[in-house]
C-alpha cells in the first residue's frame, strides 16, 4: 500500500513560516508585502483560483490586491499597467492570471513584467534562469513538488522521471527542476507513443495533462512515485489525472487529489511574494 504524500499538512506548515517571516519583516521595514493579481475577463476557474490566492495571502499578512480588467481590453493598456505596477514600490509581487483573451499575446505581457517581481516564474529572465541551472524564482506547482519530494526524501539523483504533459507552467519547468537535482528525465506528451509502457519506466511519474483519471495502475511501476498535479471537476467532485483508487495499489508514494500538489502551489506562491519582498527591500 502506498505513502500519501499530504500536500495539505506540508503546505499548511510552509504557509505558517510565512507568515512568522512576514511580521518579522513588517517589524523590520515597516512596509507590508503586497501582491497584485490581474484579472482579465470572467473564467470561472480563473476567478476561483485567484480568490484562494487572496484568502491565502490574507492569512498570512501579505497584501492582496486584484486589479479586474474586462474581457475587451487592449494589449496596451496591460501594458501600461503592468508597466506602472513594475514602477510602483509598494508592489513586491505582480501575477497575470492565465488564460486571457485571445486578442492578448501572453508571451508579450509576462515579458513585460519585472522579473524581480515575477512571482509565477514565467518571465524570459526566469526561465532561462532556470534553464541554465541557476534557478530564482520558480513556478509555483513544479517548485510546491520538488518541496514534497524533500519532504518525503524521496531522492532525485539517477532516477527515471517521466512528465506526462510539457506545458509552460508545469511540465517544462518541473523537467528542469528535475534535471538539475540530477533525475534522468522524460517528457511524454498527447503524441507520445506507448505512454503507458514509457510511464512504467518512471520511479518518479508526474502526471499534469488535465485528462481526469487518465493514468491507471497499467501506467505505474510497483512502488514508484507518483504526483497527480491534474485538477477537473466531475460530478461535482474534485479529481486528478491519476485514477487514485488503481494507482494506490501499485505506487509506493502517491499525491491524492484534492489535498496533494493543489496547496503545495499557492504555499509557493506565497514564499516567491516574500523572496521578491526581500529581494526588493534589500534583505
Ligand atoms: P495544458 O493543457 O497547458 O497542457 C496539457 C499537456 O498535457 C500538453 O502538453 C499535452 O500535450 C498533454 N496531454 C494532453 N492530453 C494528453 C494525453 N492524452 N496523453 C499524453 N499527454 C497529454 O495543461 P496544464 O496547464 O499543464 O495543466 C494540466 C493539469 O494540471 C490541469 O488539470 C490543470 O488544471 C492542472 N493544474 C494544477 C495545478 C495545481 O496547482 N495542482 C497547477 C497548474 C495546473
Amino acid at each position: 500500500m502506498s505513502v500519501i504524500l499530504d500536500g495539505k499538512q506540508l503546505a499548511t506548515e510552509r504557509r505558517n513560516q510565512v507568515k512568522d517571516r512576514v511580521e518579522i519583516l513588517i517589524e523590520k521595514y515597516h512596509v507590508r508585502p503586497q501582491l497584485v493579481v490581474i484579472l482579465i475577463g470572467h473564467d470561472m476557474a480563473s476567478e476561483t483560483y485567484v480568490s484562494g490566492k487572496e484568502k491565502a495571502c490574507r492569512k498570512a499578512g501579505i497584501e492582496s490586491r486584484v486589479i479586474r480588467l474586462e474581457e475587451s481590453v487592449s494589449e496596451n493598456k496591460v501594458m501600461e499597467l503592468i508597466s506602472s505596477l513594475n514602477q510602483d514600490k509598494s508592489v513586491h509581487g505582480i501575477l497575470l492570471q492565465l488564460p486571457i483573451p485571445k486578442q492578448l499575446d501572453p508571451d508579450k505581457l509576462m515579458a513585460a513584467i519585472s522579473p524581480e517581481k515575477d512571482v509565477d516564474g514565467f518571465t524570459p529572465t526566469n526561465v532561462w534562469r532556470l534553464a541554465s541551472g541557476h534557478p530564482e524564482l520558480v513556478p509555483c506547482t513544479p517548485l510546491g513538488i520538488m518541496h514534497i519530494l524533500e519532504k518525503y526524501e524521496i531522492g532525485v539523483e539517477g532516477k527515471q522521471c517521466v512528465i506526462i504533459g510539457r506545458s509552460q507552467i508545469v511540465g517544462k519547468p518541473m523537467a528542469q527542476l528535475l534535471l538539475n537535482a540530477n533525475g534522468t528525465v522524460t517528457i511524454c506528451h498527447s503524441k507520445t507513443r506507448n505512454l503507458p509502457s514509457v510511464a512504467k519506466t518512471a520511479d518518479i511519474l508526474v502526471v499534469a495533462i488535465g485528462k481526469p483519471k487518465l493514468v491507471d495502475d497499467t501506467y505505474i511501476k510497483e512502488g514508484a512515485t507518483v504526483i497527480d498535479v491534474g485538477i477537473s471537476r466531475t460530478e461535482g467532485k474534485l479529481v486528478g489525472d491519476v485514477d487514485f483508487e488503481k494507482a494506490v495499489q501499485k505506487a509506493g508514494y502517491i499525491t491524492p487529489v484534492p489535498g496533494g500538489v493543489g496547496p503545495m502551489t499557492i504555499a509557493c506562491l506565497l514564499e516567491n511574494t516574500i523572496s521578491c519582498y526581500q529581494k526588493l527591500v534589500g534583505e
